[in-house]
């Protein structure tokens, strides 16, 4: 068997390096990625502009924001800032200045409405949030706000500043800080985890500090990366901001998706590494032959995918079209803060279908869903993780923590899954309620309930259908009222009024009753049945 993977009773595991944990229970993830010795010159590239930042532009910049932050806007320990921004070379700035002031990032998706921003907020109470003139229409009136560009807007929001004004200040000297604990929250992402609507995820700087140590050992992640994956997502984020900052690589960043413009940037900056969801994996399968005759890609050794499944079909695409460059799948979830499965060696990328090897910042176990009993070497069922990575649970709301991570510390994934002998993980079905359009998440608790609002509408059930670009899109089963005429064109209008363009409901029936248990609880699976037998 493949050296290191261990199983040792119903857990399974990968030994590889110790990871390098600094014993120093006030260290914070900022500084510990801040000492990390590296060669690397340049960090950031703004494809946009052109404009570059090096390993030491970029801290001076963070330690210039964070004094501000701390002096002139007087953000403490325990302080939450949200950020909601496209890609920036700001979004590293702003959360390792955040993190650094014992202060906790949050994250909203640029493409969600007002409403659905003003919810989260009044969940995350943020005192302070870093966003764009374009973006700060979406914000509630009373926040303040710090722009990322340098651009001034109508001061009637409480405006406090300028991104850029705050890394020009002259240093102080003095650095008079709150002491940071590892075990406070460093950041909380929002997630629906396996069932109900979005919720905060809070990840401490213990378990950031452990995924950038566990980062620190991956070969593959030295080079010249593209980002394309959004910042406000743990992919994202995690990678972008906190990794490759530790390891010492170049990250050329453009401002959102756009076929052209990323194979644009390869050329220009001789890009090893995309880093992409597999919808974007499939357009450049798509638009292959074009690609390539427009762009010198030569430099282009890998594409890292995660955040959804990579289907046969498009592996197998890509592999044709792209013949020099190699897929290295991942595997994690918010939760997880990238424990799960990681692929980093191109031996390891010829392994069809799997998502990777095991983390070794984890330990998992494989659980029968119906009978709770631990399954072993390739038996299919429930992976459970534990580990130094995983969250310490969800913002304000014990019960949803309970449910998601059990009193050993075992993280329940809902995905259904299956683990070879070699410790690879393989990603068979999604158990939890979840549906991924596009790599973005949509809960379907959020869709039901907006449906039940509809005078027209009983009861309601949102379902994954599959979809050979988007991954899968929603689906809503709807119960109406008697002599209710309700068309499928209305519910789905109904919907898109109040949602993100991503969260659009695509496809609608109408049912007698939704199928339920008798506690009462959706069968989601009998309906994703029926939904996907006429296919
Ligand atoms: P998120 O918290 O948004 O990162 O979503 C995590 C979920 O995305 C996982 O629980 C999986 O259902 C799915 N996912 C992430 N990466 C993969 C992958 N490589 N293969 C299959 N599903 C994945």
């Amino acid at each position: 068997s493949r050296s290191g993977f261990c199983k040792a009773n119903s857990t399974f595991y990968t030994k590889r390096n110790p990871l390098g944990l600094p014993p120093n229970p006030s260290l914070d993830v900022t500084t510990f990625i801040s000492s990390q010795p590296h060669r690397g010159t340049t960090a950031f590239i703004d494809a946009a502009t052109g404009h570059s930042l090096s390993f030491s532009d970029l801290w001076r910049a963070v330690d210039r924001v964070a004094e501000c932050l701390h002096h002139d806007v007087g953000i403490r320990r325990g302080d939450v800032v949200l950020i909601l921004s496209p890609n920036s070379i700001y979004i590293p700035i702003v959360c390792l200045s955040v993190m650094s002031l014992g202060a906790v990032v949050t994250t909203a998706n640029t493409l969600n409405t007002s409403g659905e921003i003003s919810r989260q907020i009044a969940d995350s109470n943020p005192t302070l949030a870093f966003t764009t003139v374009q973006l700060a229409t979406k914000l509630p009136a009373g926040i303040s706000i710090v722009l990322t560009e340098d651009e001034r807007v109508e001061p009637t929001r409480g405006i406090v500043g300028v991104v850029c004004e705050m890394m020009k200040k002259e240093p102080r000297g003095e650095r008079v800080r709150d002491r940071v604990h590892q075990d406070d929250t460093a950041v909380m992402l929002y997630s629906s985890g396996t069932t109900g609507p979005s919720k905060g995820v809070i990840s401490s700087h213990k378990n950031l500090t452990a995924y950038v140590a566990r980062m620190l050992t991956e070969k593959s992640m030295h080079g010249t990366f593209i980002c394309t994956v959004p910042m406000f997502h743990t992919y994202g984020l995690l990678t972008f901001a906190m990794a490759t900052v530790a390891i010492g690589s170049t990250v050329v960043i453009l401002p959102r998706f756009e076929l052209n413009d990323m194979m644009a940037a390869v050329e220009k900056y001789r890009a090893t590494t995309l880093t992409l969801v597999p919808p974007v994996l499939v357009a450049m399968v798509n638009e292959a032959d074009s690609m390539k005759a427009k762009y010198d890609l030569s430099s282009l050794k890998t594409v890292r995918c995660g955040g959804a499944p990579l289907s046969k079909e498009a592996t197998e695409g890509f592999l044709e079209k792209y013949p020099t460059v190699h897929i290295f799948q991942a595997y994690a979830l918010t939760e997880s803060n990238g424990g799960g499965a990681f692929i980093d060696t191109v031996e390891d990328s010829r392994r069809f279908g799997t998502s990777g090897p095991l983390t070794c910042d984890v330990e998992a176990r494989i659980v029968d869903p119906d009978t709770g009993r631990f399954l072993g070497i390739n038996q299919t069922g429930e992976l459970w993780l534990k580990g130094p990575t995983i969250a310490k649970g969800y913002f304000k709301n014990e019960e949803a923590t309970n449910e998601t991570i059990n009193s050993e510390g075992w993280l329940k994934t809902g995905d259904l899954c299956f683990i070879d002998e070699d410790g690879f993980v393989f990603v068979v079905d999604r158990l939890k309620e979840l549906i991924k359009y596009k790599g973005y998440q949509v809960p379907p608790a959020e869709l039901e309930a907006l449906l039940i609002t509809h005078p027209d509408i009983l009861d309601a059930a949102v379902i994954p259908f599959p979809d050979k670009e988007a991954g899968q899109y929603p689906m809503a089963y709807v119960t109406r009222k008697v002599e209710s005429i309700l068309s499928e064109k209305q519910v789905i209008e109904f919907i898109s009024k109040q949602v993100a363009p991503y969260k659009k409901i695509r496809k609608v029936a109408f049912i007698n009753s939704i199928p339920k248990t008798a506690s009462g609880k959706t069968l989601r699976k009998d309906l994703i049945k029926l939904a996907t037998s006429k296919l």
